[in-house]
């Protein structure tokens, strides 16, 4: 079998989504970049029970190959490997916080510096529609650009990064903002951070915090 490693760091990443407490059941999905294509989980199967045959690889023309159905969401994550050559891997969870603010169609502004982890002075939330269309893959592309992540409007959250440990740091981030802002909504509106005060967060960003001689 063919990218064994891979297959079986996509199955570890998506459970560690629900271990992590950022999804559940099978909702949410995730792929990886290989040679020529991709990797991706199959539709509605259960994490624990996946074995790395069931992981369905996909060509850049939509044509999967594997005796399983790719995810329902293959459009959205072919669409931005094919986009955004910075991503080697999206993740696309269901978590509480996340959804709590994608159903009210909101935009997260710079409330804390960790925003800017997405790339911006906000994360977007796309236009909703219906799961697995490509109209939803047209929305997400629109509002994830010039960012790393962004909302499903009434559904969730899309993470796309270097690779696959990047992209669950980064859902992770994503779902502890999305809870952070719905407690600060109960107590008030948050001070913003000014748009001078986020580019002084990307520089410092910019430099590798956390990384070694700036690396990966
Ligand atoms: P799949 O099981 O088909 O990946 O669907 C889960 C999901 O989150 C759809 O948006
Ligand atoms: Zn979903």
């Amino acid at each position: 079998m063919d990218n064994l490693a891979e297959r079986k760091e996509l199955i570890a990443t998506v459970r560690q989504m629900n271990a992590l407490g950022i999804n559940q059941g099978t909702s949410g999905n995730a792929s990886v970049r290989i040679a020529g294509g991709y990797l991706i989980t199959p539709s509605g199967m259960a994490y624990d029970d996946l074995k790395p045959d069931d992981i369905v690889e996909m060509s850049f023309d939509g044509k999967a190959s594997g005796s399983r159905k790719p995810s329902s969401e293959w459009r959205f994550h072919q669409d931005l490997l094919k986009a955004r050559s910075d991503f080697g891997a999206v993740v696309h969870t269901h978590g509480k916080a996340v959804m709590a603010l994608a159903c009210q169609r909101m935009e997260l502004p710079p409330f804390h510096y960790m925003i800017a982890v997405a790339g911006g002075n906000t994360i977007r939330c796309a236009d909703y529609a219906t799961f697995g269309t490509q109209e939803l893959s047209d929305n997400a592309l629109k509002a994830i650009k010039g960012r790393k992540a962004c909302l499903l409007a009434n559904h969730g959250l899309l993470a796309g990064e270097a690779n696959l440990a990047r992209a669950l740091s980064l859902a992770v981030e994503v779902e502890t903002l999305c809870d952070t802002y719905w407690r600060i909504l109960q107590i008030g509106e948050p001070q913003l951070l000014t748009d001078e005060e986020m580019e002084d967060v990307k520089e410092q960003f910019k430099k590798g915090y956390g990384m070694p001689q700036g690396g990966k």
